[in-house]
């Protein structure tokens, strides 16, 4: 499986990141997708990448709460073809903030979605209440650009506006809470090629598990979360969801 939403650069992951990378492949989970949000992780996540081939994918963004952050366009498109990154981000928008304000963070998520068209990459796409915004501004970038809409929780009519747009669902620990009939009612009305495996750790849980205790081998257990739902076996979500991941980040086979 591929876990396609993980901060390995954050504490306590970085902390012990081979055991969490060897845990995670006891839990099936090979390979994984790390995101960096500002400049100085964009440095930190490709040298992770850079010493874990095969195994750690980099993306390389200007997340929104950061928006305000003096960067340079021409130097982020320079460090995502150094390092081959598979994705632009995490970038998008959070209305849930005070600052950055929304309009410096569209003007932020704008400039980096016109980056990722020119250089043929995926976006992975953060997104707190700005759905309408977001979707507003994606359909003028649609069908050229692909990505992934990562913690998604919201309505099946919100997912298939997105799914529209030709993106993906990241979908993780939220699935594994009983009480979550929202995202639960989601996963299994979408189609499953449309959906990605995460955790977004160490920012969310799971069920019964703290932000902070979750790491990629959780994957698994958003997995069999899915497949419940479906009705559906693990082996079934895995295949699907693994092939979906690879085409969309462009991955070879597994190791
Ligand atoms: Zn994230």
């Amino acid at each position: 499986m591929i876990e396609t939403h993980c901060h390995l650069t954050f504490p306590p992951l970085c902390d012990d990141l081979a055991g969490v990378l060897d845990r995670g492949a006891a839990a099936g989970v090979q390979r994984i997708v790390v995101p960096a949000y500002d400049p100085p992780s964009w440095r930190q996540v490709q040298d992770i990448a850079a010493a874990h081939p095969g195994v750690v994918f980099p993306a390389l963004g200007l997340h929104p709460w950061v928006a305000d952050q003096s960067f340079d366009i021409d130097d982020l498109a320079g460090h995502l073809r150094d390092c081959k990154a598979v994705a632009v981000g995490e970038i998008g928008l959070d209305g849930m903030i005070d600052t950055p304000l929304m309009p410096v963070q569209i003007a932020v998520f704008e400039k980096q979605l016109e980056l990722a068209r020119d250089l043929d990459l995926p976006v992975i796409l953060h997104c707190r209440g700005a759905f309408a915004e977001m979707a507003e501004i994606l359909e003028r970038f649609s069908p050229r650009l692909q990505g992934v809409l990562h913690a998604f929780t919201r309505s099946p009519e919100l997912a298939r506006r997105f799914l529209r747009l030709g993106l993906h669902l990241g979908i993780g620990g939220a699935v594994t809470r009983p009480r979550a009939t929202r995202t639960r009612e989601t996963v299994a009305a979408v189609p499953l090629e449309k959906i990605l495996l995460e955790t977004d750790a160490p920012s969310i849980g799971l069920d019964g598990v703290d932000p902070l205790a979750a790491e990629p081998r959780h994957v698994r257990d958003v997995a069999l979360a899915i497949a419940a739902l479906r009705g559906i076996d693990l082996e079934d979500v895995a295949t699907t969801t693994t092939a979906s991941a690879e085409r969309l980040f462009g991955l070879g086979g597994p190791r």
